[in-house]
């Protein structure tokens, strides 16, 4: 549909003024034709076109000023564009209106929202141009306003502007480069990350911001690119103006034109090095950790520890501890330079940290609160320096900067950890403190627990010194009543091994209890103790009796009961021994009794029948009496040097030169007197001196002769007396051979023991086992020997040999 307005008459005015021009030079076929082909034009622009009366009233509009607004003519009734508020707000009525007075005018993009139509309440941008149409007369009698929807074109606009104010205020560094690798765009945030204005950026090669030793990757990354890859948190470094690295993650994308060629590169950028500083100190502290707990040896580890935190975080780490008298002594200590290593220990030697010092170690100790010094000043080393060489050797040193932190555990400070920069520069900062803060921690966690460790090792070694030491037999059991533990000397007394032991039970070993019911056994834990006798049963299946204690002990673990247990065997033999030793002597000393007291009734009988004793008779009786006088004395004698001995006192000798050939065949006659069973034969010389005890050699001669009697129901007994030479001492030699029962092999070696009797002997023949012992011991402090050779049932020879000289060292 195309509007007429006014016949054909106006259309030949729409147009600008050139037109109108080219219309007054036409001839009419001429006119006929243009108005054809202002027609077709008029339809089909894609620009639309509005005609205006003088007025402002619509009077045609093209379809494109239809597709545009969405309404078409008839939706205008009584719409005036003079009078547009819209028109009047935007600004563009003041530009309308010099078009209607008459001066073709361009008007500049504005926004405009149809009220009615299929685009009602949505903005358009058009930029328009409006021509006023003139008459003959010059008068204004039509404008023509030509539209071009810009709408687009300010969205795009508005969405770059808005892009570029993301682009600039991100903190993100955003930058655009061309593919050459020169940088074409640098944001603010690129100004803040790499240290370089937009301007110095601009037109720079792209590889000032990758680090020497990272240019490789910038080639690869272009390749990448090139393929038309995008590239998203791609971790690495980059390079400051001022020559630092930057720990960064990176995002990468090509730029393509409108044709999808890739012209360019834009790289978002990330810092990342707080992360990164984050991640390294946790990854630090796992390792310390590791290193920490990788051994009880506290001295040892906190060196690796202070290896580990050189150069890593500090160009030197010192570790001190608190002593005994509450000094900080350096414990370990690193150096980032090995050769400076035995200079600081040489200096923490001489200068061992003054403990009311303002700063370091002494201060952290005092607060228990770590210390960060970002730059140490040469004041502080003046104030830290305990005199002028102390502090020349500071400045030395050169410190730069330095943290230490307290190593507390359980509320107390075992110590300080302090780490100082100097070579590298590098300067501690709050996050240092709070990793050094940790790695304290961690340290002092480790030190309590290897020094507890230690403390209980202690402990436990004592412990066992004690354990194992006692004489005593010490089990353990647990609640279940299965033995946990068990000392060497309970293995000895069992015959189990430890090992086995540890898989018994109590009722294994403890067999023979009538008393101990179950009633006793809960008074026993009720009570906490229990002591009395019992029998144990041991491996080879014999018992033993003992004496045990045993205590219900709490542990942190729970409750064990605790035996100790002694063998009483030994003392129950004793005893037994003691008790027939008893029985002997009485017996011994009751038959020379009986036989003294027999004398004395028989001589008095005698005087009260006849008032008189014959001479003989009496001198026989008082010879008997006084033989038995004799061995009673004897006797006694020789329990008084036995009660000596067992008191622990040697035999005090009394040697005199004396004739052992007369002091054998006196002996000999004595014994013969004694018995008419056995014939006593003495083959000696005629006398042999020495210098012997002759009262205790008696003893010894009357002991074997009386053996010798004893023990064989009959027959010949011989003495020889005789003397050898050998190892170039003269010995004088006295065997006594019986033909008596002998002695079992297996008690020849023990014969000479206290209370050592034969087993052919023992309860038939009477007898307290101690003659021998008493013999044994009289003959060796002469430095002499006592032998027996003897075969059960055919006989024995004891042999005694004794030094011509004496004893050689006098009795002590
Ligand atoms: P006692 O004779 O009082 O038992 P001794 O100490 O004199 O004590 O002797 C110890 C043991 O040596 C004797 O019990 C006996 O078994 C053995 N014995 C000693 N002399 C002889 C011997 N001449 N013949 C056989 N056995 C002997």
């Amino acid at each position: 549909m195309f509007p007429l307005v006014g016949g054909h008459e106006p259309i030949v005015a729409v147009g600008a003024c050139a037109m109108t021009t080219l219309a007054n030079e036409q001839t009419p076929a001429r006119l006929q034709a243009s108005d054809a082909l202002f027609r077709a034009l008029f339809e089909q622009s894609p620009l639309s076109v509005q005609v205006l009366s003088q007025t402002g009233e619509t009077l045609a509009v093209n379809p494109a000023w239809e597709r545009l607004w969405g309404v078409s003519l008839a939706d205008l009734p009584g719409y005036n564009l003079l009078e547009d508020p819209q028109l009047s707000a935007n600004g563009v009525m003041p530009i309308l209106r010099r078009a209607f007075a008459g001066e073709p005018i361009a008007i500049p993009p504005v926004p405009f929202v149809p009220d009615r139509g299929a685009h009602a309440g949505r903005t358009r941008w058009t930029r328009a141009f409006a021509s006023p149409i003139r008459d003959e007369a010059g008068a204004v009698t039509q404008v023509v306003l030509i539209h071009e929807d810009v709408t687009d074109l300010v969205a795009a606009e508005e969405g770059l502007a808005r892009l570029a104010a993301i682009v600039e205020s991100s903190n993100d560094a955003i930058i655009s480069r061309s593919l050459d690798g020169t940088i074409t765009t640098w944001n603010r945030g690129a100004e803040q990350l790499y240290g370089y204005t937009a301007e110095e950026a601009r037109g720079l090669h792209v590889s000032v911001v990758v680090p020497p030793d990272r240019q490789e990757e910038l080639t690869i990354l272009n390749e990448r690119l090139a393929r038309g890859e995008r590239m998203e948190h791609l971790e690495t470094v980059r390079l400051r103006k001022d020559g630092s690295r930057i720990d960064v993650s990176i995002g990468l994308s090509p730029i393509e034109d409108a044709a999808g060629r890739i012209i360019g590169v834009s790289t978002i950028a990330r810092d990342v090095s707080e992360r990164k500083r984050a991640e390294a100190a946790e990854r630090f502290l796992v390792r310390a950790s590791t290193e920490l707990a990788a051994s009880l040896d506290y001295r040892e580890t906190l060196g690796r520890l202070a290896a580990l935190v050189v150069p890593e975080l500090a160009d030197w780490c010192i570790v001190h501890l608190v002593d005994e008298d509450g000094a900080l002594r350096p414990l370990a200590m690193a150096h980032a330079d090995p050769a400076m290593a035995p200079l600081a220990r040489e200096f923490e030697r001489l200068y061992p940290p003054a403990l009311d010092a303002p700063i370091g170690p002494p201060r952290v100790l005092r607060t228990g609160v770590g210390e960060l010094v970002a730059q140490i000043t040469d004041e502080q080393l003046a104030a830290y320096a305990q005199d002028a060489e102390h502090l020349r050797l500071l400045r030395a040193a050169g410190p730069r900067s330095y943290v230490a932190v307290p190593l507390s555990a359980r509320g107390r400070i075992l110590g300080t950890i302090s780490l100082i920069t100097a070579e590298s520069g590098r300067r501690f900062r709050p996050d240092d403190l709070a990793l050094a803060n940790a790695l304290g921690e961690r340290a002092a966690a480790a030190i309590d627990n290897a020094r507890l460790y230690e403390e209980a090792q202690v402990a436990e070694a004592r412990f066992r010194g004690l354990f194992e030491g006692v004489a005593d037999a010490i089990l353990v059991a647990d609640v279940e009543r299965r033995y946990v533990d068990a000392n060497a000397a309970a293995s000895g007394l069992l015959g189990y091994e430890r090992e086995e032991l540890l898989r018994l039970r109590v009722e294994d070993i403890v067999t023979d209890v009538p008393e101990w019911t179950e009633a006793e056994y809960s008074r026993y834990v009720s009570e906490g103790r229990w002591q009395g006798e019992l029998e144990l049963s041991r491996k080879d299946g014999s018992t033993v009796p003992v004496e045990a204690r045993a205590t219900v002990v709490n542990l942190p673990t729970g409750q064990v009961f605790l035996s100790a247990v002694r063998d009483v065997s030994a003392r129950r033999a004793l005893e037994r021994e003691q008790q027939e030793f008893l029985e002997a002597v009485s017996h011994d000393l009751k038959n020379p009794l009986t036989a003294v007291r027999g004398q004395a009734q028989h001589l008095r009988r005698q005087l009260r029948r006849t008032s008189t004793v014959p001479l003989a008779k009496l001198t026989a009786a008082l010879d008997a009496i006084e033989a038995s006088a004799t061995r009673m004395s004897a006797q006694l004698e020789e329990l008084q040097d036995l009660a000596r001995l067992r008191a622990g006192h040697p035999l005090e000798l009394e040697t005199a030169p004396t004739d052992l050939a007369a002091l054998v065949r006196v002996a000999a006659t004595d014994a013969q007197a004694a018995t008419g069973h056995h014939r006593i034969r003495v083959v000696a010389p005629a006398e042999l001196w020495g210098s012997w005890d002759a009262l205790r050699l008696r003893r010894v001669l009357d002991n074997l002769l009386g053996n010798a009697v004893k023990y064989s129901p009959g027959g010949r007994i011989e003495v020889t007396v005789g003397e050898e030479g050998r190892d170039g001492t003269r010995w004088a030699v006295v065997a006594v051979a019986d033909e008596g029962i002998g002695i079992p092999a297996a008690d020849l070696p023990h014969v000479f023991e206290r209370y050592r009797r034969g087993g052919n002997v023992a309860g038939r023949i009477g007898g307290a086992g101690i003659g021998l012992a008493g013999s044994h011991q009289v003959v060796e402090q002469h430095g002499g020997t006592i032998r027996v050779a003897s075969v059960e049932g055919q006989g024995s020879t004891f042999t005694l040999t004794l030094p011509m000289e004496g004893p050689s060292t006098p009795a002590e």
